[in-house]
């Protein structure tokens, strides 16, 4: 079976996971809109990274902060002076390029050494490159580019009725911002005392050059990100801790240790502030891609705010007497880039029989979108069969399907990634009981109307 990014996109848009955005008008270019599905399972992983990064864990509260900042904090951040990526066209083609992707695509193909990571080159550096190399145009091959330009990749917009320079505000391009502002006030208003954390998930933006492969890279997408803070000289031991924790709950939502690998940053690569950065990579069918950025950001985030503002964003210690700038551990993962990994890795093609195959999505069931499929064996069992839905439906999100004869039902919902199948059949009239069937092992049991609650109870804990 080969598993393809175009089976996944087209699954995706036939059952109702992603559709294209704004479809009616003819697109706009690397928009995807969740449908019925897709907004189930999207719910799903945040809830699941909330329930363990927040709910369950001792250290940590969420926050939820608006998109638009005063545009200071893209002052102190560097967002505003400094998050640009270099941006390169080819004056053949007119095709427009990321000069450091370039190169790296180039390097993989030709299995060429490069000198540390390009995000650390200099412009001249990487133009040296190209030309040393003579790197050809991705798209049509010749080797004729324009300079290298650094292009910011925040979207700009106007608050208020003029549009002009003391109106613009810029659309957050990650959720972090509103948690470092917000410091002491949650730090107050919880009473937590250092090492703590403050989580947020939320949508950000980047006016990325090359958007693609479907939602892994867009210029709308939401993160969940969690700033740790911790005092100094700890930072390492806590980068290590939130390292494995991610790793882990990668693992309990069923991701597999060959789909996944973790890569340290080395020196070069380091951003000036950062002690240690890891990236978690998934096995995506285009290639292995970044997941989740695990960084040490040491006190840039919080000294920078305190310089820029004014205010005194330190804490005291009061058990040690001592007071600091506290240090920051970040992990930082893409909700929609981690909702394609879980939809990758739950894709298979299984043969079943000779020349039957049945397309099933694996998930763990705390992610599948549907819980528990209802399907009547007959329409004129519908009446018991709707009494468990409803019951059902109450903790769980059913589906009710009588259409159709009961296998193709079964391929449907394996379709889906369903976890679990009730049938109600003409029996379970005068037994009380019903077929629950198992997405992946096609397995059945019998089990009692009155026992379902119990019997599902753990069945989507993770
Ligand atoms: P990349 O190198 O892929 O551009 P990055 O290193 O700039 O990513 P971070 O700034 O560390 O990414 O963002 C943290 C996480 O947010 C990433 O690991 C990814 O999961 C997600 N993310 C970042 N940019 C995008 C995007 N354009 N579309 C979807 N998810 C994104």
């Amino acid at each position: 079976m080969e598993k393809t990014m175009e089976k996944i996109v087209a699954l995706a848009k036939a059952r109702g996971f992603v559709y294209p955005g704004s479809e009616i008008y003819g697109g706009l270019a690397n928009t995807w809109d969740y449908g019925n599905l897709g907004v189930e399972l999207k719910n799903n992983v945040k809830r699941a990274w909330w329930q363990k990064f927040i709910m369950e864990n001792q250290y940590n509260v969420g926050v939820d902060c608006a998109i638009l900042m005063n545009p200071q904090t893209w002052v102190a951040s560097g967002h505003l002076g400094g998050f640009s990526d270099p941006l390169m066209d080819c004056k053949e083609c007119h095709e427009r390029f990321r000069a450091d992707k370039i190169i790296e695509d180039y390097a993989a193909e030709y299995n060429a050494t490069l000198d540390g990571s390009v995000d650390g080159w200099s412009q001249e550096k990487m133009k040296q490159f190209i030309e040393d190399n003579n790197v050809p145009c991705p798209t049509c091959g010749k080797h004729n580019f324009t300079d290298i330009r650094q292009f910011n990749l925040m979207f700009k917009t106007f608050q208020g009725v003029t549009e002009d320079a003391k109106n613009t505000v810029y659309l957050r391009p990650e959720t972090a911002q509103g948690i470092f502002v917000n410091f002491k006030n949650v730090q107050r208003t919880s009473r937590k005392k250092i090492p703590f954390g403050i989580g947020q998930v939320g949508k950000s933006f980047r006016n990325e050059i090359t958007p693609g492969n479907f939602t892994f890279r867009t210029r709308e997408f939401e993160q969940m990100e969690l700033e740790f803070f911790c005092e100094p000289d700890t930072d390492l031991e806590w980068f290590a801790y939130w390292k494995q924790f991610c790793i882990d709950w990668l693992k309990t939502l069923g991701m597999k240790d060959e789909e996944m690998r973790v890569r340290d940053h080395d020196k070069e690569e380091l951003s000036f502030y950062s002690k240690a950065t890891t990236d978690i990579e998934f096995l995506f069918p285009f290639g292995w891609g970044e997941l989740w950025g695990i960084a040490d950001r040491t006190d840039y985030d919080l000294t920078q705010h305190q310089n820029i503002s004014g205010q005194d964003l330190t804490y005291f210690d009061d058990q040690k007497n001592i007071r600091y700038v506290p240090y920051v551990i970040e992990p930082s993962l893409g909700a929609d880039r981690v909702v394609l990994a879980f939809l990758c890795a739950a894709y298979d093609e299984e043969e079943i029989g000779e020349g039957d195959v049945r397309t099933v999505l694996h998930f763990h069931p705390a992610l599948a979108p549907v819980k528990i499929g209802v399907l009547p064996l007959s329409k004129k069992l519908n009446e018991g069969a709707e009494k468990i839905f409803m019951e059902l439906s109450r903790k769980y999100n059913c589906e009710f399907d009588d259409r159709g004869n009961i296998g193709k039902r079964y391929r449907r919902q394996d379709e889906i990634g369903t976890p679990f199948c009730i049938t109600y059949d003409f029996e379970s009239e005068t037994d009380n009981c019903v077929t629950v069937r198992f997405r992946d092992s096609m397995d059945q049991e019998r089990v009692a109307i009155s026992d379902l609650d119990a019997y599902f109870a753990d069945k989507f804990t993770f």
